[in-house]
């Protein structure tokens, strides 16, 4: 059977409360079903608390919601990020008092508080988990969906891969690992040659160290399947071979990181909600206020991470890009509506196709790609109701 991936649309019915997306929001809440939570539980709630000024993240009016859901079945939640997110957490609104929960940093507050894990992938051997995620009786992945620079999308598998191990293993093992895929021949790469390739390059995601003799990519930066500006440089030398593998190799390392992360649980305590509401071309790391780049859409939720951040993508590739809210410092950008891409891949290049991650998700066998997308309180219907009771404020009633 399917696994059924509930959506709550930003778009409402009729202007008031039942048909509204805080309503929709509760239902879906009731749908997951929380009573697998068991009673005395700790339950880790992993979201992205953003950095300085970055507060475009899951808002505290939804996170207190599902706080107050998990403590009515008698377990004990708590928010959960990395520690300098935590730290200044109060900085965009995120307390203990307006979460309704403790806010604890995921490996403590120097990192140390992680457990070696066996990672087994390319280049990667071991990382460490982080505590607060490995030692949760139950897990909520709180997931604010979002463009990415290296991989073209945010994510439920981002939250948890990169979110779930200290510092070192996610800039370092993580961000490090397009370089397993070798993509320069050194022996052809001359200094002239490197320094053509890097004058090449439009994005500046070429470095040449001439004293190291070394070629790196910053592969965030670039824009590759939109821009192969750098081949045409190296048609006649041959010394790069660079491919969609070293992006795909982020993407899966993610799914095998992320399922690391899932099999310290129980599958009937771990649950997915994806909020589509403010999607910046970014992830959340930069600390910035960022131009949403497609309109907000609403909120997914289901038990299956596959197929939860597949109908996450599918909502997003059919709603539409908003190219005057990409910033200018996004180049080589590819708007043609003929050639079919997925609005991150538009933003970020062809190469960094979003659905990777799913596709590697599902073959390390933590879901389903292929899903049944189930509407609460579809607008076609909430506009055609009868609204319950409408409480209005001619006088303090404090509701
Ligand atoms: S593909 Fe384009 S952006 Fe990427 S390194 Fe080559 S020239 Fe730069």
């Amino acid at each position: 059977m399917k696994p059924t991936v509930y959506y709550g649309s930003i778009i409402h019915g009729q202007s008031a409360h039942f048909a509204s997306l805080a309503a929709k929001y509760e239902e879906m809440m009731t749908r997951l079903d929380l009573s697998t939570i068991a009673k005395g539980d700790k339950v880790a709630v992993k979201m992205h608390l953003g950095f300085r000024d970055g507060f475009q993240t899951v808002p505290v009016f939804f996170v207190r919601r599902l706080v107050k859901r998990v403590k009515e079945v008698g377990a004990y939640p708590y928010v959960t990020d990395n520690p300098t997110a935590v730290y200044n957490a109060v900085d965009r609104g995120y307390t203990q008092e307006t979460c309704g929960c403790p806010i604890i940093p995921v490996s403590g507050v120097k990192d140390g508080y992680r457990y070696e894990t066996e990672i087994g992938y390319r280049t990667v051997d071991k990382m460490n988990m982080a505590g607060a995620l490995h030692d949760a009786d139950a897990l909520i992945n709180l997931v604010h969906v979002k463009g990415h620079q290296t991989c073209g999308y945010g994510g439920a598998f981002k939250n948890l891969a990169l979110g779930g191990y200290c510092g070192e293993d996610r800039w370092h093992k993580i961000h490090g690992v397009e370089d397993s895929a070798p993509w320069v021949s050194p022996e052809k790469l001359t200094p002239g040659h490197a320094e053509k390739l890097v004058s090449s390059c439009p994005c500046g995601a070429l470095k040449y160290d001439p004293d190291k003799r070394t070629l790196t990519n910053l592969w965030h930066e670039c824009m590759n399947g939109n821009c192969l500006e750098c081949l045409e440089a190296d048609r006649d030398v041959g010394a790069l071979n660079l491919t969609q593998a070293n992006f795909a190799a982020f993407q899966e390392l993610m799914a095998v990181a992320a399922g690391k992360v899932l099999e310290t649980f129980s599958s009937d305590k771990v649950f997915h909600l994806g909020f589509l509401l403010d999607i910046t071309p970014q992830c959340d790391c930069p600390g910035l206020i960022s131009p949403p780049v497609v309109p907000d859409i609403g909120i997914v939720a289901g038990r299956d991470i596959v197929a939860m951040e597949q109908a996450a993508l599918d909502l997003v590739a059919q709603a539409s890009l908003i190219p005057k809210m990409i910033p200018p410092y996004i180049k080589k950008t590819n708007l043609d509506p003929g050639i079919p891409l997925h609005p991150f891949q538009r933003i970020w290049g062809a190469w960094k196709d979003p659905y990777l991650v799913c596709s590697y998700g599902e073959k390390l066998g933590l879901g389903s790609i292929d899903y049944h997308l189930k509407e609460i309180l579809p607008p076609e219907e909430t506009v055609k109701m009868q609204e319950p009771n409408r409480v209005f404020e001619r006088q303090p009633t404090f509701y």
